[in-house]
């Protein structure tokens, strides 16, 4: 195969190779992206030889890892081009969610899609809100023009995925901002697959709350981000209480510290935020932009090989961001996954989180390829490669 630029990043990722030395061919980073060295590196060393504990700076040590950590906090911000009083470390997306729903003051009908991940799905029922779902249009996108049709003063949230992890699809996020402020709602967009892959300003989008997880943006595992308007988080309650969060503790009365510290009760993740903070600096220095045009290049040459298959179902919008998911006639995706591990091709089969979804396209699973800024025309190959074997072997 030809016509791929590669970003040529293979080599900073030691997680691409198998134990035996062997190249192994990752097409799974919508579920978690591999690690580059300098974020290994980082986080070695803050649990290492730089390792303390924050926000007790009375020694050098915990004065420098509390830098560290709210540099971190600032290279997030950055990245997404907001104030750095405005986000706040959770564990991950899923938290970040659950976090709004919870505290988010006026609950009331909150304005989902038919394609959402699970975790912008469950927080909202648990909490208590009262659930709308809009529609996708014929080639997987969210159906704006529904959600207009949809949206009542009633409406105090309309949370969507800004880049669907099954489909790839990009939402309008402008106009889907332009509709909830229409009735007064607020925009919380679930941005787990779009911050790896797409330019990402909160500004320009004009959204309220933004949520993502470090693992999917060669980061850790256990922090992602909330980023939310300083107005909206200032007149949110804390969700969870204990130390860090505090201004003054009494048995009868409690004040709390402003937000983010507010929504960050109990020792941080502190070498987790650091490392998150070096994986911004790796993408920065990328360029997203860069790692955008390069997995939209990986994902048309995807496409084009799997369409050109007459047995191939192809689901999502031909412009999917990073991301494409499929099925065979007659090869279940589970069956296509366990054949392709044997080629070192790593895919996911699943409903990926995102049962409704599936509900809605009549399917239980699909197979799904996913790209980073590591991917390859050499993974592209290896995967047909894979499928045409496992098609012979389907018989
Ligand atoms: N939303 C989307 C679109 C996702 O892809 C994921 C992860 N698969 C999540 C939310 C949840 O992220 P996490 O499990 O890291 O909290």
């Amino acid at each position: 195969m030809s016509g791929v630029a590669t970003l040529s990043r293979k080599a900073d990722f030691p997680g691409l190779v198998t134990r035996d030395g062997a190249p192994w061919h990752y097409l799974d980073s919508a579920a978690t992206a591999q690690k580059p060295q300098a974020v290994i590196d980082a986080m070695t060393s803050a649990l290492g030889e730089d390792y303390a504990t924050v926000h007790r700076g009375v020694y050098g040590r915990s004065a420098n890892m509390t830098l560290g950590y709210e540099a971190a906090r600032r290279k997030v911000a950055a990245l997404i081009g907001g104030a750095e009083d405005e986000v706040v470390f959770t564990r991950g997306a899923t938290e970040a969610i659950n976090l709004v729903a919870y505290s988010y003051p006026e609950k009331g009908r909150v304005l989902l899609s038919e394609l959402e991940h699970h975790s912008n799905i469950v927080p909202w029922q648990l909490a208590g809100w009262q659930v709308d779902v809009c529609p996708l249009t014929d080639d997987g996108r969210i159906d704006l023009d529904a959600a207009e049709r949809m949206l009542t003063r009633e409406h105090t949230m309309v949370s969507f995925a800004h880049v669907s992890n099954v489909l790839g699809s990009v939402l309008d996020a402008r106009r889907a901002a332009e509709l909830a402020h229409a009735v007064g709602a607020k925009l919380l967009l679930d941005g787990c697959q779009a911050v790896p892959r797409l330019p990402v300003d909160v500004a320009a989008l004009d959204c309220d709350f933004y949520a993502f997880s470090a693992h999917k943006l060669y980061g850790p595992t256990g922090i992602g981000a909330l980023w939310g308007r300083a107005d909206l988080l200032d007149a949110m309650p804390p969700w969870q209480g204990g130390g860090a969060m505090i201004d003054q503790v009494g048995f009868q009365r409690t004040t709390y510290a402003p937000a983010p510290q507010r929504f960050e009760a109990g020792t941080p993740a502190i070498t987790e935020a650091i490392a998150f903070g070096a994986a911004c600096d790796y993408v920065a220095n990328a360029g997203i932009e860069s790692i955008h045009a390069h997995e939209a290049r990986l994902v048309k040459q995807t496409r084009e090989a799997l369409g050109a298959m007459n047995d191939v179902t192809l689901y999502g919008p031909e412009d999917s961001a990073g991301i494409v998911s499929f099925l065979i006639d007659g090869i279940h995706p589970h069956d296509l996954g366990t054949i392709l591990d044997e080629e070192n091709v790593a895919i996911r089969a699943g409903h990926h989180c995102a049962q409704p979804l599936m509900e809605k396209l009549g399917i239980p699973a699909t197979a799904r390829a996913s790209f980073g800024i590591y991917s390859d025309e050499d993974d592209v190959a290896a995967l047909i490669r894979g499928i045409e074997r496992t098609k012979r072997i389907f018989g």
